[in-house]
């Protein structure tokens, strides 16, 4: 199985690796690790969300996303036909449609040469890099291995796994090397702070996060609103979204300052704000849906992450949320995540050692990183910012979008 290799030819030896997190950049990075001839093995927190029983334990994540060619191009480049496959199953958004206070709604292309984002379900990605995996023999997938603990300079990880009978045992394990894929709060990035002079940086910002469901029209079972389209309802200091999904419903998500969130206690106050602000969005949803959604569903924070290095030595690396976790405004969170997979793996292939490759995936990788960071962040100010002109806002938000 010794596959990788540099561009002289050299090959590795079949060497360990440990990924750490099996959300989609983990997920990603297990893949390319894999077909790269490694010995894989995926450690994961909870359960595996491919049984209905776990599903609902990953509750701090939207249910779609927009998919764009930064994230293709990552999945692409391992596993064409599996992209390919995948694809099938995003719809196509070919711009915003911008709906007003009074329900007008006007559409934005995005772009001249017809290119478009897509809207793909989160956990069926998810599902379908974890099957891919589950096919090779080289990976091995464990779940409800939560990381503890990691002695880098031993190569060697303790992670806490949670029995069926409810109890916990601590587990060791030995790798070459440890991928960190472990989300914003990452345990990895936190370990490592102990062996390198890691600076970091985190910041929640203002706004919470809830989302809705908007089902297929009752009737015709169709979908109520353009599906080729990213809606938004920008409204200066919050805004609402909503993405298509395959069963023709649409995921929504509002995004609104905690004191605005804090404000609306009950349906009464809930129905006055949403017939003031978003009048359209009451039919669509219906009363007793969106009272049921906002009451139930949490109301979620954002946080941005910036660290550097995001590497230790040829034992351990960052990648994804775990290295710069994003506010989603321009929605290039797991975008710049498989991107990131795409990069270190080009390092290891072409690089003659493991220390030198998470070197240069650092030193190529930061600034970047921080530059897609900071865009998201900005639109998110730009937003809150003092600018009357809504057709000014409208054009800054979601620039990605
Ligand atoms: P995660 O998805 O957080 O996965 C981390 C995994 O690690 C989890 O499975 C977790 O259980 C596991 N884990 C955590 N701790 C441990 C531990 N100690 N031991 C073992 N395992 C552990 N991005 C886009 O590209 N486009 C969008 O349109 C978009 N929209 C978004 C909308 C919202 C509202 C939000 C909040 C985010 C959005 N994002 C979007 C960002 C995107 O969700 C993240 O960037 C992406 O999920 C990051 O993937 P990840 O695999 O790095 O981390």
């Amino acid at each position: 199985t010794t596959i990788s290799g540099s561009s002289d030819g050299t090959v590795y030896e079949p060497s360990k690796v440990a990924i750490i997190g099996a959300g989609p950049v983990g997920a990603l990075a297990a893949l390319y690790f894999a077909k790269g001839g490694w010995q894989v093995t995926v450690y994961e927190l909870r359960g595996d969300l491919r049984n209905p029983d776990n599903r609902s334990l990953n509750f701090t994540k939207s249910i779609n996303l927009a998919i764009s060619e930064r994230g293709i191009n990552g999945l692409r480049t391992v596993d064409p036909e599996l992209t390919e496959s995948i694809l099938e199953e995003a719809i196509p958004m070919h711009g915003r449609m911008i709906h007003d206070k009074r329900g007008k709604q006007s559409s934005q292309k995005y772009d001249v040469h017809n290119r478009f984002i897509r809207s793909i379900d989160r956990g069926k990605l998810n599902e379908r890099l974890l099957d891919e995996l589950e096919n090779l023999t080289n990976v091995e997938l464990k779940f409800n291995h939560n990381l503890k603990q990691l002695s880098l300079e031993k190569g060697e990880a303790i992670f806490e796994r949670k029995l069926s009978n409810g109890a916990y045992e601590n587990v060791r394990v030995e790798a070459d090397l440890f991928v960190g894929a472990d989300g914003a709060h990452s345990q990895t990035r936190r370990q490592m702070m102990k062996y390198v002079r890691l600076n970091y940086s985190q910041e929640y910002i203002d706004s919470l996060w809830c989302e809705f469901q908007m089902p297929p029209h009752p009737v015709t079972g169709e979908f109520q609103l353009d599906p080729n389209h990213l809606h938004i309802w920008p409204r200066q200091t919050f805004m609402f979204i909503a993405l298509p999904n395959q069963d023709k419903s649409f995921t929504c998500t509002l995004f609104m300052p905690e004191s605005m969130f804090k404000d609306i206690v009950g349906p009464e106050a809930l129905l006055e704000f949403f017939n003031k602000e978003f009048p359209d969005v009451v039919g669509l949803i219906g009363e007793d849906r969106l009272i049921a959604d906002y009451l139930k569903n949490q109301k979620l924070p954002l946080i941005s992450v910036k660290c550097n290095p995001y590497h230790y030595k040829n034992r351990c690396v960052i990648l994804g949320d775990a290295a710069h976790a994003m506010v989603p405004f321009y929605g290039q969170g797991m975008n710049c995540g498989f991107e990131d997979v795409r990069v270190l793996w080009e390092h290891i292939a072409n690089t003659l050692t493991i220390s030198e490759a998470l070197e240069n995936y650092t030193a190529e990788r930061h600034n970047d990183c921080i530059v897609i960071n900071d865009l998201a962040m900005n639109n998110y100010v730009e937003m809150r910012a003092s600018v009357t002109s809504t057709s000014y806002l409208m054009k800054k938000w979601f620039q990605e979008f």
